[in-house]
């Protein structure tokens, strides 16, 4: 590291591995692993674990992040999800070079593994139902009963469990079972199942395997087998701990290294929930548009959107890695973003709400081209063309025929405003529809000598934003909403779910809405900030006839007032 690096993030989990390098523990290397189950797309609370753990690889000289799908639940996964996550693994900006595996690879040798528990003594073929299953198990409060097949000989375990491969048995009639302890007061110490016979065909090995290996048993070995020295996980596997460690203990002679596992907090987010089955639920329900529905806090949803990596990654290490819990405002989430949008997004002029202007004086066959800057601090994003006409837009917001209060610095009937980066007019009057009295047009007049300048002596209070009426193109612009309306949409009636907390206003379509000529040719993904609106993501659905801009964060956060007046966080 050169001393103009920015300091990397300081956690219980680097002090861990600082500590490990420094010890010559792991031989001096520091490999991690970011294991996916391709049964659905990336999370932001996925981006939390990515940032975590190839961070620690970039920041070590001899660090090594792999990428390992955790594919032992074929019935669940799909090569769609596959594809997905590497697309968004390379998207957040990491880069497992050669380093992508299955876990699915070690399959064969998974299954090696089992025998050696089985001749050991260490493992045996249950012949209860799953039912019975679980009442053997026992509870919290008391102990489990051991299984009548558990003290069957290692040959009659084997025979079953060749057998049990050779496809002899329906679904479910046998499980293998670690023999551990059905005492324990670690339910998954309660000889845990390893393998189950499930005929599905799987994405990766086909028709090859009608028994598949549980996570558990799985895991711990893949990390094992690929020298994995932190396997990073969250809380939930705390309890799974004494079971992966039992594996590989039990296993030693065989794999001869043992990583370390170390737990920390999920990524709870409010107003949306950051779980793949609820995330499916929205999907399958269609009451999102697909995985990459801008509201979906989904990494393809939040980059339709209109989030950059670096505002992600920026988040991810502000938040930090503990071991409490990491329930986080939205409005975290939407700060880190703006800030990265005010320094790249290029600004541009559109009008959400349109109210006509007919400026008078100015000559009707007129069309004078105004350049104005991309971007008001940064001279290296170029320059646009605006085409300034007698008609034209501007937001209804943005008119009051009487001002409110001394802060209204728009405009008001008899009074002037500056156009952005164009003429002050002054308005004149108001025109009204005869039956609902609805404002329908305003008639102003310009001063030919403020073209962007302003004239001695004069004052003017506000600048507006606005689009010619006929150089200007109309959009298509979606305006997003909290997908519920709770900050913690599980809290529920008894009988509930989750989906009855959905917001039904969290997405709002508005048409034809004016907007600046160069935003036509702006590249979907693109981002803008409309003067004085928000930032917006041109959608990949955009056609020439229809340009489409999601809008990606309002400039300031609205929600701040209120949730402090009770939008309480969890
Ligand atoms: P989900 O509950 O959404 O299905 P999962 O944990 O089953 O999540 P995996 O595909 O198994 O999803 O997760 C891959 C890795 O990402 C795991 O190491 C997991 O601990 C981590 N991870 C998943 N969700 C979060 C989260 N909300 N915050 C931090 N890390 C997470
Ligand atoms: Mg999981």
């Amino acid at each position: 590291m050169t001393e103009n690096e920015p300091s990397k993030p300081i956690d219980f989990i680097r002090t861990i591995v600082a500590q490990d390098l420094a010890a010559g523990k792991w031989d001096g290397k520091v490999t991690t692993r970011f294991p996916p189950e391709p049964n659905g797309y990336l999370h932001i609370g996925h981006a939390k674990s990515i940032c975590l753990n190839f961070g620690i690889a970039l920041e070590n000289p001899t660090g090594v992040c792999h990428l390992r799908f955790d594919d032992t639940n074929p019935e669940k996964e799909e090569e769609e999800y596959i594809q997905a996550i590497l697309e968004d693994v390379k998207w957040l900006g990491f880069d497992w070079k050669e380093k992508l595996f299955y876990a699915s690879n070690y399959f064969d040798k998974l299954y090696e593994l089992a025998e050696v528990l089985i001749q050991q003594g260490d493992a045996y073929v249950c012949g209860l139902s799953a039912e019975e299953v679980r009442t053997y198990r026992g509870t919290l409060t008391e102990p489990g009963k051991n299984s009548p097949s558990r003290d069957q000989s290692p040959q009659v375990n084997l025979d079953l469990f060749r057998r049990m491969r050779a496809g002899e048995f329906p679904d479910g009639r046998y499980i293998l079972r670690a023999k551990i302890d059905m005492a324990s007061p670690n339910i998954n110490m309660r000889d845990p199942a390893l393998y189950r016979i499930r005929r599905a065909t799987h994405h990766q090995t086909g028709d090859k395997w009608c028994i598949y290996p549980i996570y558990d048993f799985t895991h711990g070995i893949s990390d094992a087998l690929e020298g994995i020295t932190h396997s990073l996980c969250t809380l939930e596997f705390e309890d799974h701990r004494p079971l992966y460690d039992w594996i590989l203990d039990r296993l030693e002679s065989q794999l001869k290294h043992h990583p370390q596992q170390i737990e920390f907090s999920r990524l709870a987010l409010d107003y949306t929930v950051v779980s793949k089955r609820k995330l499916i639920t929205l999907v399958n329900n269609q009451t999102v548009s697909g995985w990459d529905d801008p509201r979906m806090p989904t990494l393809s949803g939040l980059r339709r959107r209109g989030y950059t990596p670096e505002s992600i990654r920026h988040f991810c290490s502000r938040i930090g890695i503990t071991k409490s819990p990491n329930n986080v405002e939205i409005s975290f989430l939407e700060g880190c973003l703006r800030e990265d949008l005010e320094k790249k997004a290029k600004r541009a002029m559109a009008i959400l709400n349109p109210l006509k202007v007919v400026i008078e004086n100015y000559p009707e066959d007129q069309v004078e081209e105004i350049t104005a800057p991309n971007h008001p601090q940064d001279p290296d994003q170029g320059e646009r063309t605006l085409f300034m006409s007698r008609e034209i837009y501007i937001d209804r917001e943005d008119f009051m025929e009487v001002a409110p209060n001394k802060k209204f610095k728009r405009l008001v009937l008899g009074q002037e405003v500056r156009l952005r980066n164009s003429y002050v007019i002054r308005c004149e009057e108001v025109i009204r529809d005869p039956h609902s009295a609805e404002i329908t047009q305003l008639r102003c007049r310009y001063d030919e000598t403020t073209l962007n300048a302003n004239p001695e002596g004069r004052k003017v209070k506000g600048v507006i934003h606005w689009v010619s009426a006929s150089k200007g193109h109309k959009a298509e612009i979606r305006l997003y909403d909290r997908l519920f309306t709770k900050a913690n949409p599980d809290e529920v009636d008894e009988g509930g779910d989750f989906t009855d907390n959905l917001n039904p206003d969290s997405l709002k379509v508005l048409k034809g809405c004016p907007i600046e000529p160069s935003l036509s040719q702006a590249k979907p993904g693109e981002t803008f900030q409309f003067e004085r609106v928000g930032y917006f993501c041109k959608d990949p659905d955009s056609t020439e006839e229809n340009p489409i801009f999601n809008r990606a964060v309002t400039l300031r956060d609205s929600w701040a007032k209120i949730s402090s007046q009770g939008g309480r966080r969890r």
